[in-house]
């Protein structure tokens, strides 16, 4: 038997979704489960835009499920903990880290809405002192340009990295470099400007294709989360150190799809962020 978003589970929840592949957002009524014992309830204050997003809510992926509520570069601040939670409390700066499936099989929606609840294993800790609004598009931007940098050895002095395209990753990637203590490439220095709208970050000899490793993460792959929530939590903590924050455009929630067009001709300098908290209004 078909159920309502509105009414699948017990706690009201307002976003604004994709309906259907021309990927047009408008607002959506939707419902959020119960806080379980080892669950975290937090309202969203804000929520970065991810390329990701605009394929997903475009289908071009083949997986989304519509209606859809984008959004993985969240954070927010907890309003309610299960029982059992240890890792937080109420009134703390978290990141959810969203998982799009649970285990009860459901969809979750993302963090273009209201409130969201997650189990406390997948919560990254918020530093304190550190920008929410800005910093929110390190979640994931950060993490996937930070990851291969320290997978690939690039976070010390003497190693260099040039960064093909000046976008959203390329321009955090060039930051961290710089926090590694990292020189820019002999060749073509920190950037190489060019004209696709994803950046490609080019690490020593290793060419890396970092977009792509951010739609592979957006797969999720249980196995694979503990220890991209570990390097996640490892990451914003030394973005908080060294003040590493992306360059960041505040929009709000009715602005998304101007936003998804400027993004689709990369006409952001670079990455937006959505004001949630004092924009999202429930119909
Ligand atoms: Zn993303």
């Amino acid at each position: 038997m078909a159920t309502s978003p509105e009414t699948e589970h017990p706690v009201k929840a307002f976003g604004w979704a994709a309906k259907d592949t021309s990927g047009i957002f408008s607002p959506f009524k939707f419902s959020r489960r119960a806080t379980g014992e080892h669950d975290v309830q937090l309202r969203i204050l804000y929520c970065g835009v991810c390329h990701s997003d605009l394929h997903m809510a475009k289908n071009e992926l083949g997986f989304t499920q519509f209606p859809m509520v984008p959004g993985h570069e969240i954070v927010g601040i907890v309003t309610e903990v299960g029982s059992k939670v240890k890792k937080c409390k109420v009134g703390d700066r978290v990141d959810p880290h969203l998982q799009y499936a649970y285990y009860d099989g459901t969809i979750t929606q993302g963090g273009y809405s209201d409130i969201m609840v997650a189990d406390e294993h997948f919560v990254i800790l918020w530093p304190d002192n550190f920008p929410l609004d800005a910093g929110a598009p390190l979640l994931c931007a950060g993490v996937t340009t930070y990851s291969p940098l320290r997978h690939f050895g690039l976070d010390k002095p003497g190693t260099s990295v040039g960064v093909v395209g000046l976008g959203g990753l390329g321009h955090l990637a060039v930051k961290f470099a710089k926090a590694f203590g990292v020189g820019p490439d002999r060749h073509i220095g920190w950037y190489h400007r060019h004209g696709l709208c994803n950046s490609f970050p080019i690490y020593g000899s290793k060419f890396v294709e970092a977009g792509r490793e951010a739609y592979l993460g957006r797969r999720a792959i249980i196995g694979s989360a503990t220890g991209g929530l570990k390097e996640t939590q490892e990451m914003i903590d030394f973005a908080a150190k060294h003040n590493i924050l992306p360059d960041v455009e505040m929009i709000p929630m009715d602005y998304v799809n101007t936003a998804m067009e400027r993004l689709f001709k990369s006409d952001v300098k670079y990455r937006f962020v959505i004001d949630i908290a004092n924009t999202l209004k429930a119909e």
